[in-house]
């Protein structure tokens, strides 16, 4: 039998959410410490609130340890130098995400269609995703987001190798731009799938030909298919490039010029030249985004899907190759 948890007032999480939350080492209930979470484990499990922001981590399966958010208010994640924000932010980007905002009003449109008041995890907030905007803004639409980084919106510190949410807690999960940054993409997967309600829907994005960024905390690629697989236990609603190989070429073509220098300030400059004379290659995107070929070479690839009791076979899986390319080595 479940006792209900005290409800802390300092949390920045609606009380509904509060009653959601498990312990992200032993899946036990919470009650809550003054300053602290405790689980209802015979051996409790504590996680400390920072400015009414629970950091609950599980620090054995984490990259991340408690003590980084506690001694420095912050993460690990550096954020770009001073110097290399200011010079950057004053050229054209080379990023253009074509899907994203059309892929966001169509998630926010299927889970209001089966939902007044939908409940949506983020998992990734502390920096708004691209195209999120419009969605961020609804009021029908219950937001908790999350991150392993604080930022203006991040309600809670989560490692999404261990979600620290009972199972079939959400309608819906946003993963955009995350799944790289995680060392073991398949057991997050797994994760949002056991957090979401039945037939309840994902959204994720994942980078394919992109170099390095956030530095050591960048561990894997996804092609089209390669991305479709982690989500083999969904149905697939729609899927294909977010940001095309216009986008790939000039991102390619700063990082060869990029690796020629090291300093935040030979960094920061050639950044500017490289996007002063490379951000028109993104426009090409507009018109490459659904070819076939970009299925080969895209920037980014999306997947929109609905948890499903069936799980997509591997030999399906290749039925959905959308590339140009013969099978022949
Ligand atoms: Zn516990």
């Amino acid at each position: 039998m479940n006792t209900p948890i005290p409800i802390n007032p300092i949390i920045k999480l609606a009380v509904n959410t509060q009653e959601l939350l498990r312990c992200p080492i032993c899946s036990s209930k919470f009650k809550l410490d003054e300053a602290k979470f405790k689980c209802t484990n015979f051996k409790p499990h504590c996680f400390p609130v920072i400015d009414g922001i629970p950091i609950l981590l599980n620090e054995s399966e984490s990259v991340f340890s408690i003590s980084d958010y506690v001694e420095q208010k912050g993460t690990t994640l550096k954020p770009k130098s001073q110097i290399e924000r200011l010079l950057v932010n004053l050229v054209p980007r080379l990023i253009c995400n074509i899907k994203a905002k059309k892929n966001f009003q169509d998630f926010a449109e299927l889970l209001l269609k089966e939902n007044l008041n939908p409940k949506i995890l983020i998992i990734g907030a502390s920096v708004v995703g691209e195209g999120i905007e419009s969605l961020l803004s609804m009021p029908e639409i219950e937001l908790i987001e999350s991150d392993v980084a604080f930022g203006p919106r991040v309600s809670m510190i989560l490692d999404a190798h261990n979600i620290p949410f009972d199972d079939n807690s959400f309608d819906g999960v946003i993963v955009q731009a995350v799944l790289e940054h995680v060392t073991d993409p398949a057991h997050c997967v797994e994760e949002i799938y056991r957090v979401l309600k039945p037939d309840a829907l994902v959204y994720s994005e994942t980078p394919f030909i992109q170099q390095v960024h956030l530095g050591k905390y960048d561990f894997t690629r996804f092609t089209h298919l390669g991305h479709r697989r982690l989500f083999r236990k969904f149905e697939e609603i729609s899927s294909g490039a977010s940001c095309g190989p216009g986008m790939a070429l000039a991102w390619s073509y700063q990082y060869f010029l990029l690796s020629f220098v090291k300093s935040p300030l030979a960094r920061g400059l050639v950044k500017v030249f490289a996007r002063m004379t490379a951000f028109w290659l993104k426009y090409f995107d507009y018109y490459l985004i659904d070819k076939p070929g970009t299925f080969d070479a895209a920037s980014s690839y999306y997947f929109m899907g609905k948890k499903s009791d069936r799980i997509l076979s591997d030999r399906e899986l290749l039925t959905l190759y959308k590339g140009t390319q013969s099978s022949s080595f």
